[in-house]
Formats: structure tokens, C-alpha cells, sequence
């Protein structure tokens, strides 16, 4: 499936920085574990630790509302609850659904919040990950259809039609966390900041010097911390999809975490990576997958048009491309920026 390459990492690694900085020394930052990741966030003008406390507690509520991996979380419930009854969420929940939902119609189903029974069926970043049976992909795959999620805007409640179906909000909930804690940092009057959430990066405000943020792109194919370019502008987010993240190996073959909803197999569109700049990291995330599984022309087709949003693709064979709005410099010789 993928071009075999050495990776340093671990098979089981969950959480990695698919971006480092290029911003100096911070003044002070605190990096704890949420959200299914390590979470770093740097705040440059004043390391204050009441908010410091007040971004890590909304990143733990966010997740304790939105994971599948935790008993008694709004979408557990929903999960349990599918076929029966629909399911009242908290505010943010909700949100995060109404948006996921939003972009599996723009995508087209590529990004599609109801590919729970696959994420369980392959069990990649599990301790068990195996390659399924045909039988038992088509038997996931007649349970992933996001028009199978109703949505009651009075009630806040939500629910799956079917038996069987579950959420699956691993490609949006960090952006969403990012953005919040994007308005942690606004409401304290901060300046500067840098929210990293394993990968989901979002740099905040202005840097004292006034020059550009830089924040580096992970090499797909070698360890965390490899960079094979530098993104640079002003107050952005920039999230990655990639093979890298989350993956294990059976037969020598490589399979990754992003499913392809029409086919039940982890996306196979000639992409190690795509990375999407933009303002919002919510639209960020959900994108960086969507267009993963759309691949790049389709991918690109999506993405042109919305205003704001920009693109590093990263191919199987190394070549890099990117939309014009991208400033991308490549830093490693063993990629290629192919121009319009
Ligand atoms: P990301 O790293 O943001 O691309 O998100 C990948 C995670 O989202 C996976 O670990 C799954 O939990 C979930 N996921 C996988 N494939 C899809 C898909 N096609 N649409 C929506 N979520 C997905
Ligand atoms: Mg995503």
C-alpha cells in the first residue's frame, strides 16, 4: 500500500508532533497529556499558571464530552444509543457534530463522522490492530452514512438511525479544542501564544519582533521532529493528516488511520501527508482529512474555493505541491516543490 520506508517510531505511538518550531526559545510553556495526544501551549507575553489551568481543564472537558475511548462521554452515549433513542449533548458536542456533518457533505462523504465501526474494526492505535475479512469491512461500511445522523437543534440531541452505527469525532474534536483554547488565550488579553495538540498547531496573535510565526512540516517518512519545509505568515492554524500518525504493519505492508469511507481500507490516494492553513483549526482538521481521502486533484477541487484555506500536499514519491497561497519553502533534499 505505502512505499515501505524506515520509521523510527514505534508501531503503537499515538501521539506525535507532526510539527517543531522554528520561533526561538519559548518563555515558557507547559505540555501535558490530553485529548488522546501530547498538548503543548506556549504563552509567550505572560506564563500566567491560573491559564495555563484554565486551557488544560477546557481541553479535558472537550475530550471528556467527545471520546470514544472513555466510558460515559456524550458521544459513548450516543454510540450506545443508536437505533433507540436519541441522545441530549452538551453545547460543544453538538456544535462539533453540526460541523462534521457540514463538511461530510462538502467532501462528499470523504470525511464521514460515522466511521466508528471501521476506527473498532481495524483497531489501528489499539493494542490488537488486525487486517478484517471483506466480509466483516462490508458489514462496517453498510453501517458509515453521515445522513444517518439526526439532529434536533431544540432538544440538543442527536441520533444515530441505525443499530450498530457510531461517532467517531478523532479527525475534528482537537481542532475544535484548539480553537477553544485559541479563546482562552483571546479573553485573557494575551499576545502571543502557540496551542499545539499533537500536531494540530495553531499560532496565536503577533510575534514581539513582528516578523513572521514559522512553524515546520513533518517529514512523513522519518522520525518526529524531521522537517521537510517551513510554512510561514501571520496568526494561522496548520493541521496535518498523514500515514505517519498512527499505523501498524502485517505482511509488510503499512496500514494508516484514515479510512476511506467507500471502501472500508485505509486511503490510498497517492498521499503521505496534506496539511491545510487556515483560521479556524476546526475546518483545519476536518479538511486535512477530508482531502486525504479525496486525494489530491479532488482534494484540491474542494479547497480552492473557500476562502482563507491553503494546502501542502505530500506524495508517495516525495514531490510536494501546494496551493498558491502556501508559503512553503522546502528544507530537505529529499523533496521536491513541483510548481503549477
Ligand atoms: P486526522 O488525523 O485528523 O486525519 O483524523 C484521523 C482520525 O479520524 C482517525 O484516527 C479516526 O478516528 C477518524 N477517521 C478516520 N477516517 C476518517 C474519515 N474518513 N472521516 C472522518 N473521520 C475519520
Ligand atoms: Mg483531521
Amino acid at each position: 500500500m505505502l512505499k515501505r520506508r524506515i520509521f523510527l517510531i514505534p508501531v503503537f505511538v499515538i501521539t506525535t508532533l507532526t510539527f517543531t518550531y522554528c520561533t526561538g526559545k519559548p518563555e515558557l510553556s507547559r505540555t501535558e497529556f490530553a485529548l488522546g495526544t501530547v498538548c503543548s501551549v506556549t504563552l509567550y507575553d505572560k506564563g500566567n499558571p491560573a491559564i495555563y489551568r484554565d486551557i488544560f481543564s477546557r481541553l479535558r472537558e472537550i475530550e471528556n464530552y467527545m471520546s470514544v475511548n472513555l466510558p460515559d462521554t456524550d458521544v459513548a452515549r450516543i454510540n450506545a444509543a443508536a437505533g433507540v433513542a436519541p441522545v441530549q449533548v452538551h453545547d460543544d458536542v453538538f456544535k462539533v457534530i453540526q460541523k462534521a456533518l457540514y463538511f461530510a457533505e462538502i467532501s462528499g462523504g470523504a470525511f464521514d463522522p460515522t466511521v466508528g465501526p471501521l476506527v473498532s474494526l481495524w483497531g489501528i492505535g489499539s493494542e490488537n490492530p488486525r487486517v478484517p475479512s471483506q466480509a466483516e469491512i462490508d458489514a462496517a461500511l453498510s453501517l458509515i452514512n453521515w445522513r444517518d445522523v439526526e439532529l434536533d437543534k431544540e432538544q440538543r440531541s442527536v441520533f444515530l438511525r441505525r443499530p450498530g452505527m457510531a461517532l467517531d469525532l478523532g479527525a475534528i474534536a482537537k481542532g475544535y479544542a484548539a480553537d477553544e483554547a485559541a479563546v482562552i488565550i483571546r479573553k485573557a488579553g494575551l499576545k502571543q501564544a502557540i496551542i499545539d495538540l499533537g500536531g494540530n498547531i495553531l499560532v496565536y496573535g503577533e510575534k514581539k519582533d513582528k516578523s513572521p510565526w514559522r512553524v515546520s512540516v513533518q517529514d512523513p517518512l522519518e522520525d518526529r521532529g524531521r522537517s521537510l519545509g517551513v510554512i510561514t505568515g501571520p496568526e494561522a492554524t496548520m493541521v496535518t493528516s498523514g500515514v505517519y500518525e498512527r499505523f501498524f504493519e502485517a505482511d509488510g505492508q503499512q496500514y494508516h488511520h484514515i479510512f476511506s469511507p467507500f471502501n472500508g481500507y485505509p486511503a490510498d490516494t497517492g498521499l503521505l501527508s496534506v496539511t491545510i492553513i487556515s483560521k479556524n483549526s476546526i475546518d483545519a482538521d476536518a479538511l486535512s482529512t477530508a482531502v486525504f481521502v479525496l486525494g489530491y486533484e479532488k482534494g484540491r477541487a474542494l479547497i480552492e474555493p473557500l476562502e482563507g484555506t491553503e494546502a501542502v500536499f505530500v506524495f508517495n514519491d516525495q514531490s510536494v505541491r501546494k496551493t498558491e497561497g502556501a508559503n512553503l519553502k522546502i528544507n530537505n533534499n529529499s523533496y521536491i516543490l513541483i510548481p503549477d
